[in-house]
């Protein structure tokens, strides 16, 4: 991490591009960098900071990411395709290199959060619905209008425009930015004790609010008022990993649970992997749990895993398309069938958001109509963002109020607690 080519250490109030930017708290980090609340002094207003590891390859990436990023929103001067905005960029020198610094518009937690939140039991499809709808927007910008694909769609790729709960964020509650210089040497005793009372502070302000809970668990565990500060637009970030559709850079791409079957295959790809990631998106906010979590097991590998999985719940894959693959032969026989793994357990979409989520009979096969043809193993098949926005399971019960069904899924007691979010990540001692 913080070592020559890795992660810039920060401290708040570090100034950056000449004192423009001043360091507030860590929002967030990746493998490639570190994402710093930041109050832009020019503009006075709240920026996301994100301070690329120096080593050569990162700063590659980066240049990388801004080429994408600066055409994504010159092409959208509204801001209104889903997608994030670059603000501005600029070289940042410190003691472990030169970094690439990207600085973003401010947005609020990823889906991941927002799942976790609710303790993995899934959002309500109403709530699924909301956000499928922004991501479509932003994939039929990037693919129809731009030519790129995002290659890497995961939950924690995609950031909710608002926060779980405004009022607990100070920041937004319209407090003033730090803009106070920190210590000359972070190790002095003055700065420790600092560090100290700042601690002790927290803690107390901590259980304070931890205290406060407990009450208003036991007054009532569920609150509906807290969700009207979630209007669940989100937009789609981290472009790290884009490519052009007629510009690909590597054939091995997206995170494992998101994987389309092409590029396991080494089959060529095109838009149609991020429409696959999509519907894994759909599905786990849906239920909580990953459509797809392959493991390696005893004589066959994670990747065949994968397609057993695939199979059991969408079908057998074609043999024309099982054996079309650079990669087909380590993991299909002529037939068309795996080579290690020979029994199948059949299912389907529609049963498993029954049966095992508890969904009903009509809701789960509404969903499934709108999922499996995104599943399609044919990439050439599946239907595009657009398509899926003239979809009849997303156009009715349009921008409708929240029914009382969807309200109870949420376990809102879990949702409005912004005590780790708010606080605890606040300590950052680096
Ligand atoms: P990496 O390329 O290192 O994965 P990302 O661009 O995915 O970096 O950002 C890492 C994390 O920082 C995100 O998962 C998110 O938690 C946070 N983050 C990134 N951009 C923003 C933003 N604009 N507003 C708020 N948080 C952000
Ligand atoms: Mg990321």
């Amino acid at each position: 991490g913080y070592r020559k080519g890795g992660y810039h250490a920060v401290r708040p109030g570090d100034q950056f591009a000449a004192g423009r930017y001043v360091a507030q708290r860590k929002l967030g980090w990746g493998n490639f960098s570190t994402v710093w609340l930041a109050f832009d002094v020019q503009s006075q207003r709240y920026v996301a900071l994100k301070i690329q590891k120096s080593a050569p390859e990162f700063a590659q990436a980066a240049l990388h990411e801004i080429e994408f990023l600066s055409e994504i929103t010159k092409r959208d001067p509204s801001n209104c395709k889903c997608i994030i905005q670059l603000v501005d960029h600029f070289k940042h020198a410190g003691p472990n290199g030169q970094h690439i610094c990207l600085v973003f518009e401010l947005l609020g937690d990823s889906l991941l959060k927002l799942v976790q939140y609710n303790r993995y039991k899934g959002i309500g499809l109403d709530r699924v619905k909301r956000i499928c709808k922004s991501i479509l927007v932003g994939l039929d910008y990037l693919h129809n209008e731009l030519g790129i694909i995002h290659s890497d769609l995961k939950l924690e790729n995609v950031l909710l425009v608002s926060t779980i709960d405004p009022s607990k964020d100070p920041v937004r509650s319209g407090l003033k930015p730090n803009l106070e210089r920190p210590e000359g040497n972070p190790n002095g005793e003055a700065a420790l004790n600092a560090i100290e009372k700042k601690l002790k502070m927290r803690a107390r302000r901590v259980l304070a609010k931890l205290a406060e809970k407990k009450k208003s668990a036991v007054e009532s565990s569920r609150s509906e008022r807290s969700l009207d500060g979630i209007d669940l637009t989100c937009k789609i970030v981290d472009f790290g990993n884009a490519c052009w559709a007629d510009k690909q850079f590597t054939d091995f791409i997206q995170t494992r649970q998101y994987r389309a079957p092409e590029i396991i295959l080494g089959a060529g790809y095109s838009f149609s992997v991020d429409m696959w990631s999509f519907a894994c998106i759909a599905f786990e906010l849906a239920t909580g749990e990953m459509l797809f979590t392959p493991k390696e097991g005893h004589g066959y590998s994670e990747d065949e895993d994968h397609l057993a999985l695939m199979m059991e719940l969408l079908g057998k894959m074609p043999k024309k398309i099982a054996t079309m693959g650079t990669r087909s032969k380590e993991y299909f026989d002529r037939h068309g069938d795996l080579k290690r793994i020979r029994r199948l357990k059949l299912s389907s979409i529609e049963r498993v958001l029954v049966d095992k989520y508890k969904i009903s009979e009509s809701d789960a096969r509404e969903f499934a109509r709108f999922l499996c043809p995104l599943l399609d193993f044919a990439p050439e098949k599946r239907p595009t963002a657009l398509d899926c926005l003239k979809h009849p399971w997303l156009r009715y019960n349009e921008d409708g109020p929240l029914n009382n069904k969807d309200a109870k899924n949420i376990d809102l007691a879990q949702s409005t607690g912004s005590i780790t979010s708010g606080d605890c990540t606040n300590i950052d001692l680096t």
